[in-house]
C-alpha cells in the first residue's frame, strides 16, 4: 500500500539536485538486527559492554571482543535488507547527487546495491590491522579466535568504531560535505543521534537542506525538521522510490 507523501515534500524532492541520507539503528531495527545493547542477549548478557566493545577490552581479551562481533555479523548476515535498503538504491539512481550515511555497521546497505556510502562506525564486514591499520575484506570468520595480520602479525580487529574511539577525520569531513551541500536531508530511523552524526543535520539546516524525518518514534530531532513522518522506513521509503520513479520525473525522460 503506498504511502500517502505530503505535497510540500514531493515539490522539494521534484527540484532538488542533491539529496543526502543519515540512517541508524531503527532502520537496522526493522530488519531485526539488533543494536549492541539488544544483541546482549545469551552468554552476552553476562558482560558490560565495556568487556566487549571498547578498544581497551580488544588489548585485554582479543579472542572475546573477536568473537562479540563475530556473533553480531552472524545477526547481521541472516538478515535481509527491507523494501527500504532498496528504496534508497532508487534514490542513489535518480539524483544527480546522493549521499548515503549511516550508522549502523550491518552492511545492509551495501547489500542492498548503495555505494554512495558513509559507513560511519565501520562495518561488521571488515577487519583491520590494530597496529599498521590495513584493512582485509576475507578472513576466516568461523574462526573463533583472532587472526593475525598478513602484513605485521598483529591482531586483526573488527573495522568499526569501538565505544571510546572516534570516527575516521576523513569520512567524518565527506559527510560533513554532504549535509553542507544537501538540498533534501532525510534522517531515517535514527533514535538515537550519536555524535558526531548528531550535527550533520544541524549543518544541513543551516545550508538551508529541506530536513525530513522518517521515524515512528519522536527524536530530539523531531522539533527541527521541516517535515516530520511517523512511520517506520520500510511503510515510507518505497512510497518515495515509487513517486520519483513514476512521476515523469525521470532526469533523461523529463520533457
Ligand atoms: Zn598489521
Amino acid at each position: 500500500m503506498s504511502y500517502e507523501l505530503p505535497p510540500r515534500l514531493l515539490n522539494r524532492l521534484a527540484h532538488a539536485q542533491r539529496v543526502t541520507v543519515l540512517t541508524g539503528a531503527g532502520l537496522a531495527a526493522e530488519c531485526g538486527v539488533p543494536n549492541a545493547r539488544g544483541a546482549q542477549t545469551g552468554s552476552w548478557a553476562e558482560y558490560d559492554l565495556i568487556e566487549l566493545a571498547t578498544p581497551q577490552a580488544f588489548l585485554r581479551n582479543p579472542r572475546l571482543v573477536w568473537g562479540w562481533y563475530a556473533f553480531r555479523r552472524g545477526l547481521a548476515e541472516r538478515a535481509t535488507p527491507s523494501p527500504a535498503h532498496y528504496a534508497l538504491v532508487d534514490l542513489e539512481q535518480h539524483f544527480p547527487a546522493f549521499s548515503l550515511i549511516t550508522q549502523t555497521i550491518d552492511g545492509l546497505h551495501w547489500r542492498a546495491g548503495s555505494r554512495d556510502l558513509l559507513e560511519l562506525n565501520g562495518s561488521l564486514n571488515r577487519v583491520r590491522c590494530y597496529e599498521c591499520s590495513t584493512l582485509c575484506l576475507s578472513w576466516d570468520t568461523e574462526s573463533h579466535e583472532p587472526l593475525p595480520c598478513a602484513h605485521c602479525g598483529a591482531w586483526l580487529r573488527p573495522d568499526v568504531v569501538l565505544y571510546g574511539e572516534g570516527v575516521s577525520s576523513q569520512l567524518l569531513r565527506q559527510a560533513q560535505l554532504a549535509a553542507e551541500h544537501a538540498d533534501v536531508f532525510l534522517i531515517i530511523g535514527a533514535s538515537e543521534l550519536a555524535q558526531p552524526a548528531a550535527t550533520l543535520p544541524l549543518i544541513a539546516r543551516r545550508a538551508g537542506a529541506y530536513l525530513v524525518e522518517v521515524n515512528r518514534d519522536e527524536t530530539a530531532m523531531s522539533v527541527l525538521v521541516d517535515e516530520r513522518l511517523a512511520d517506520t522506513a520500510t511503510a515510507v521509503l518505497p512510497s518515495v522510490a515509487e513517486w520519483l520513479m513514476g512521476n515523469g520525473l525521470s532526469r533523461e525522460g523529463a520533457v
